[in-house]
């Protein structure tokens, strides 16, 4: 039953949205998350759960890369914290990533990534001795041990679970419609009735735009639909996630392994086409000669949710002091969702939060770029 009031009430029941739940739990505030539909099972379902902090950087050294950073370096104690509060373990493998290269010019697209003290050139004799089955014309590859993953449903219910121990709501199958200024408080209405908060967390994914209308924002999210194959193999195969142009084959903790993803860029679909997964079993097959092995478990698709630049939209709505706005974390929310949770609790606990972060991520920026 929905109470009349609460502290917070956050939108969307994503990793984005529980992440913020959890940390703003763990503070004591009366938080109620509001989910449209179940608890999880949009975008974060399918994820292949990278914590790509190096990986997925190839520009903007100076604000996302140590944000990314953070995150993933969060994980480590979360991991353990999320186990004793809530009983789920999230799958935290290690062994990292090989970023695969197959020409001398693709070698040199990583020397950015080589300058970080943790990342490794492995020779094609030291990639084959890690991981025998690699196909043969590899030339070596990018070695990046802190890019493990984690399963990502898990992950978004040890938060629930965590943040449910600290006394938050969690509210499925409840919409939110409307979202209405009463000078100082909000009204939100909801499928299952009206409450009132004080803040209001918008952590709607790529489904927020009618909300985002309704409250005068000028931009919007939109997808980038990705495509994965979860398969398996009488053998455990992999000790490292296998990873080419933007392609991977993620080895799991639950003896699962993904095939990701495609990239298309404003399609709302949610279907997996057989062109989609032909072209994930040609890029598997590249990286491991025997992936026409692996059994097909299952096909998954989500819509990715976009900015302008990629970067998240993580800070206060420009003009409505109280409501906030986490959304956008295109192919990182996995990786970003400890992060953005303790960015917002900041926020709304009135504490410090780094200039530069606010900056990068605040919703107005494109009018503060100076062309
Ligand atoms: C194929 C693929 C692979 C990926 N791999 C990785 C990876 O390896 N690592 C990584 O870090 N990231 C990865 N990502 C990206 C990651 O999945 C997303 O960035 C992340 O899941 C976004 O989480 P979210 O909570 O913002 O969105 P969602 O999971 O979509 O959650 C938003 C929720 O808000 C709810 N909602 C929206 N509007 C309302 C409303 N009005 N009322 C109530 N509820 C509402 C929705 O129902 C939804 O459940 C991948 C994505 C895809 C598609």
């Amino acid at each position: 039953m929905l109470k009349k009031t609460y502290e917070t009430v956050v939108i969307g029941g994503g990793i984005i949205g529980c992440s913020i739940a959890y940390y703003l739990a763990k503070e004591k505030m009366d938080i109620a998350v509001m989910e449209a539909g179940k608890i999880g099972t949009k975008t974060t379902s399918a994820a292949a759960g990278i914590l790509g902090a190096h990986s997925e950087i190839n520009d903007d050294f100076s604000v996302f890369y140590p944000f990314a950073k953070a995150s993933q370096a969060a994980y480590i104690e979360l991991k353990e914290a999320l186990y004793e509060q809530s009983g789920i373990d999230i799958g935290y493998r290690e062994g990292g990533i090989l970023k695969l290269v197959y020409s001398q010019a693709e070698k040199q697209n990583f020397n950015y990534l080589l300058k970080q003290h943790t990342v490794e050139w492995l020779d094609e004799h030291r990639v084959k001795e890690l991981e025998p089955s690699i196909s043969s014309n590899v030339l070596g590859a990018t070695y990046i041990p802190d890019d493990v993953n984690v399963l990502p449903d898990q992950t978004c219910h040890a938060f629930i679970k965590s943040a449910q121990a600290n006394g938050a709501s969690f509210f499925e199958n409840n919409q939110v419609f409307e979202i209405v200024n009463k000078g100082g408080n909000y009204l939100v209405k909801t499928a299952q009735g009206e409450v009132e908060a004080k803040y209001v967390v918008l952590a709607t994914g790529v489904y927020g735009n009618n909300l985002f209308h309704q409250l005068g924002l000028a931009e919007r999210v939109s997808p980038v639909k990705g495509e994965s194959l979860i398969v398996s193999h009488e053998q455990q195969l992999l000790k490292h996630t296998l990873f080419h142009n933007g392609s991977y084959i993620v080895p799991r903790n639950n003896g699962k392994f993904i095939i990701g993803a495609t990239m298309m860029e404003n399609d709302w679909s949610h279907t997996v086409s057989l062109k989609g997964a032909d072209f994930l079993i040609k890029k598997a097959k590249k990286m491991l000669s025997s992936a026409g092995k692996f059994t097909i478990e299952g096909v998954t698709a989500g819509l990715r949710p976009t900015t302008f630049d990629r970067r998240p939209f993580i800070g206060v709505h420009p003009e409505q002091e109280g409501i906030f706005i986490a959304t956008g974390h295109y192919r990182n929310g996995i990786l970003l969702a400890p992060a953005t949770g303790q960015m917002i609790r900041d926020f709304i606990l009135g504490k410090e939060v780094e200039s530069k972060l606010t900056e990068a991520f605040r919703l107005d920026r494109r009018q503060h770029i100076i062309v």
